[in-house]
C-alpha cells in the first residue's frame, strides 16, 4: 500500500504505559495505516526516554505497519540532545511560551544541533516547533489556559520569519486548538481561514496540536486545508482512564493489571479507531 494516497493525514498519539501503545499499534495494524507515537517530557520521566525507544524499535518488529516515535513538547536543547542521542525520529521544540526572538534562538540552536549530529551520524531527524500559545497541559478544564486568547493565535508574517529563520521542517500553528480538552463547554472553532494565510507562506508540512474535543468537521477542513500530523492525546488518555475506571467499579475486587488494563485499552482504541478513520476520509 502507498502510504502517502492512503490517508491524508498521520496521526499522533501519546503514551504513557505499554497497553496504550499496544493499543494504538493494533488500530494502526487493523486500518494499514503508519502511526506516531509521542512521549512528552513528562511521559519520557516515567517510562524512561530509552524504555520507549525500546518499545517502539519492539512494536515495529512486531507489526507491519511504520511506527515513528517523536519527542513531544521538549523545553531545552539539553533534553532534546537527550532524545536524539536515545534514537528518536522527531523532535518538538516548544519555546511558544518564550519572549518571538527567544524562542526563535532556542529553536534554532536545536535545529543546529540536530543537522550537525544528521551530518555526524547519517541519520535523519525530523525538527518541529510551535509558533502562538495553546496550553501545555493535555488534561480535562473548566476553562481555557491562561494566556490562550485571541492575540496569540499564529500570524502569517510571524510564521513565515519564523520558519526561514529556524530552518524547522515541520510548524505547528496556534489557530484556535488548545491542548487538552474543555469540560461541560465547547472547544474553541479552529480558524481555517488563518491556516490557509499561513499555508500559503510557508513551505513546510504543518502539524495541528491540542486537537481533542475539536469537531470532525474542524479536524477535516483543517487537513484539507494543509494539516499534515494532528495530535490526540487528552481524548484517548480519558478513554484510557474511563475504560479502567467503569471496569474496576463492576469489579471492585479485581486486581489483575491485564484485565483493567485490556479494558481501558479496548476504549482507547474506540477513540484512536475513529480519529484515523476521520484521517483517511
Ligand atoms: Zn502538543
Amino acid at each position: 500500500m502507498n502510504y502517502k494516497q492512503s490517508g491524508k493525514a498521520i496521526a499522533h498519539f501519546n503514551i504513557s504505559n505499554l497497553d496504550q501503545a499496544r493499543a494504538i499499534v493494533e488500530v494502526a495494524q487493523e486500518l494499514n495505516q503508519p502511526v506516531i507515537i509521542g512521549a512528552s517530557e513528562g511521559e519520557r520521566d516515567y517510562m524512561g526516554i530509552e524504555m520507549v525507544r525500546t518499545i517502539v524499535n519492539e512494536l515495529n518488529q512486531e507489526y507491519d505497519v511504520p511506527i515513528f516515535l517523536n519527542a513531544d513538547h521538549t523545553y531545552s536543547l539539553e533534553k532534546v540532545q537527550e532524545v536524539i542521542e536515545a534514537g528518536y525520529d522527531s523532535v518538538i521544540v516548544d519555546g511558544a511560551k518564550l519572549p518571538y526572538e527567544e524562542n526563535v534562538t532556542l529553536v534554532k540552536s536545536c535545529v543546529d544541533y540536530v543537522r550537525n549530529y544528521e551530518q555526524k551520524t547519517g541519520k535523519h531527524v525530523l525538527v518541529e516547533a510551535e509558533l502562538g500559545y495553546i496550553g501545555q497541559s493535555s488534561s480535562l478544564n473548566t476553562a481555557l489556559p491562561e494566556g490562550v486568547t485571541e492575540a496569540n493565535l499564529t500570524t502569517p508574517d510571524q510564521a513565515k520569519d519564523f520558519v526561514l529563520r529556524t530552518g524547522i521542517d515541520m510548524f505547528a500553528p496556534a489557530i484556535g486548538n488548545v491542548h487538552g480538552m474543555l469540560i461541560d463547554a465547547e472547544e474553541p472553532k479552529l480558524r481555517i481561514d488563518r491556516l490557509d494565510e499561513i499555508k500559503k507562506v510557508i513551505d513546510v508540512p504543518m502539524v495541528l496540536h491540542g486537537a481533542s474535543g475539536n469537531t470532525d468537521e474542524d479536524l477535516i477542513a483543517s487537513i484539507d486545508a494543509g494539516i499534515s500530523i494532528v495530535h490526540i492525546n487528552t481524548e484517548i488518555r480519558k478513554a484510557f482512564r474511563d475504560g479502567e475506571m467503569n471496569y474496576l467499579h463492576e469489579h471492585p475486587n479485581e486486581v489483575a493489571p491485564y484485565k483493567f488494563g485490556h479494558e481501558g485499552q479496548e476504549e482507547m482504541k474506540k477513540v484512536v479507531r475513529a480519529k484515523m478513520q476521520l484521517y483517511m476520509k
